[in-house]
């Protein structure tokens, strides 16, 4: 039976240690700010920016919020993120994905600053992890770490399988786990025999976005299941990409949806901040 990884409760400690930092910075005078830009009304950005939102409330992080309508023009969004970037106030930029379809969002995401750039989407940010240079990681992956780190997981030398190739997720995901030193396979849409691969891994990263979709013949006894996934279904239920009730009966450690991957993503967003306000 599988160890369950609560990040819930590391996603506490860290944001206790972001609250001590940021008090220490306010002493110096700097005050750690957030922008948070979002275009449009998805109603499950307008979440993520809540829990963002409290999540810096609650370590003293200064939050801002930039709710464009649907409507606003690529260049008015390059304007107001180029602003920010000149704003010696502001430590991080954020911009919600996904917006709408005429904005290019790669552009924007290229225009927040490399040094703003909280959510490691940048793409100077994106080539500076991939030659293992110190840089701001995308929140998930790097909350992925964490985990692992504290619960002890040797990931040197491992068979990592991240399953999904998204840039926010699986990409990055390979990236980590390489500067890591495990020994790791990307799956996609295109994969042949998925299951035969997944199989062979020590540690499974899934970022599919698809409910349940890796059951328990996909693992091999004793992996480590990390469930990036959330999917909510029609009962408001949430759950995430791997059969957790078959999957716990064969990992040795398993993240569960919720309370794992996920208050971690929004942890590490707060350390970004912090990060960002140290270097300024
Ligand atoms: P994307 O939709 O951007 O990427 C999904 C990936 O899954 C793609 O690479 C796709 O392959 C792959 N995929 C889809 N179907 C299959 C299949 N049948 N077999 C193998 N691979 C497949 O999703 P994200 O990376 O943004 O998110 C993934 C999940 O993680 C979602 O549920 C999302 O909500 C969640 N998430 C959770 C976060 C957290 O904090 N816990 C943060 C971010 C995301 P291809 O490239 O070939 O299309």
């Amino acid at each position: 039976m599988a160890k369950i990884i609560d990040g819930k409760a590391l996603a506490q400690k860290i944001r206790e240690n972001v609250k001590k930092e940021v008090d220490n910075l306010k002493l110096q005078g700097i005050n750690p700010k957030l922008s948070v830009i979002m275009v449009g009304n998805d109603s499950a950005s307008a979440v993520y920016v809540r829990n963002k939102s409290n999540a810096c409330k609650n370590t003293g992080i200064e939050f801002e919020e930039y709710f464009l309508p649907e409507e606003t023009k690529e260049e008015e969004l390059i304007e107001l993120i180029e602003k920010l970037n000149k704003d010696d106030s502001v430590h991080g930029i954020l911009l919600q994905s996904p917006v709408p379809k005429h904005i290019n969002i790669d552009r924007a995401f290229d225009t927040i600053s490399y040094k703003k750039d909280v959510d490691g989407f940048n793409a100077v940010n994106v080539g500076k992890l991939c030659l293992g240079k110190d840089c701001f990681i995308s929140c998930t992956p790097y909350g992925i770490i964490k985990l692992l780190e504290e619960y002890n997981i040797e990931i040197s030398g491992k068979r990592a399988v991240v399953i999904g190739r998204s840039n926010i997720v699986g990409k990055p995901m390979l990236q980590c786990l390489l500067a890591k030193d495990a020994t790791v396979t990307v799956c996609h849409s295109k994969t042949k025999n998925l299951a035969d691969v997944v199989k062979e891994a020590d540690i499974i990263v899934a970022a599919i976005g698809k409910p349940n979709f890796i059951t328990g013949d996909m693992i091999k006894e004793g992996a480590v299941v990390i469930d990036v996934g959330i999917n909510r279904m029609e009962d408001g239920k949430l759950i995430g990409d791997v059969n957790f009730e078959e999957a716990k009966e064969k990992a040795s450690y398993i993240t569960p949806v919720p309370g794992g991957v996920g208050p971690m993503t929004i942890a590490m967003l707060v350390e970004n901040v912090v990060k960002s306000a140290k270097n300024s």
